[in-house]
């Protein structure tokens, strides 16, 4: 069997188990992990986050970088938060490393990353 990774042909081949999967994991796409629930509640973020809305014109970049106007609904952490990072203001609330996403492109983006289908059509978090 091919492994596959994301989306595209090689899902024929696992098509059944992928198929299921990958229904579920798009379905809580939005829950960042859990250990970050109490930063994504702070205050402190909300603000940054909403200042940074504000700052990119509340747009998302993706979109506007392929001259589509999207209203943006999440902000990214292009550095993933870790229990490591958590409390690391560089890498939280730093503006270089946030990105204003549509629905769309939020989960696009961690739908890439995320996951992948081993030879067996297993599903291996990454
Ligand atoms: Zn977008
Ligand atoms: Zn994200």
């Amino acid at each position: 069997m091919t492994p596959c990774v994301g989306a595209g042909a090689a899902h024929a081949v696992v098509q059944t188990i992928c198929g299921v999967r990958r229904d579920g994991v798009a379905m809580k796409q939005e829950r960042e992990p859990e250990f970050a629930d109490a930063f994504y509640r702070s205050r402190t973020w909300r603000r940054c986050r909403a200042r940074y809305l504000q700052h990119v014109g509340g747009l998302c970049e993706r979109c506007l970088q392929r001259g589509l106007t999207v209203p943006a609904e999440q902000v990214h952490h292009k550095i993933r938060l870790t229990p490591e990072n958590l409390n690391d203001p560089s890498v939280t609330f730093n503006w270089d490393n946030l990105e204003a996403l549509c629905m769309t492109c939020h989960q696009a983006e961690h739908k890439q990353k995320r996951w992948m289908c081993d030879a067996n059509g297993r599903v291996v978090v990454l």
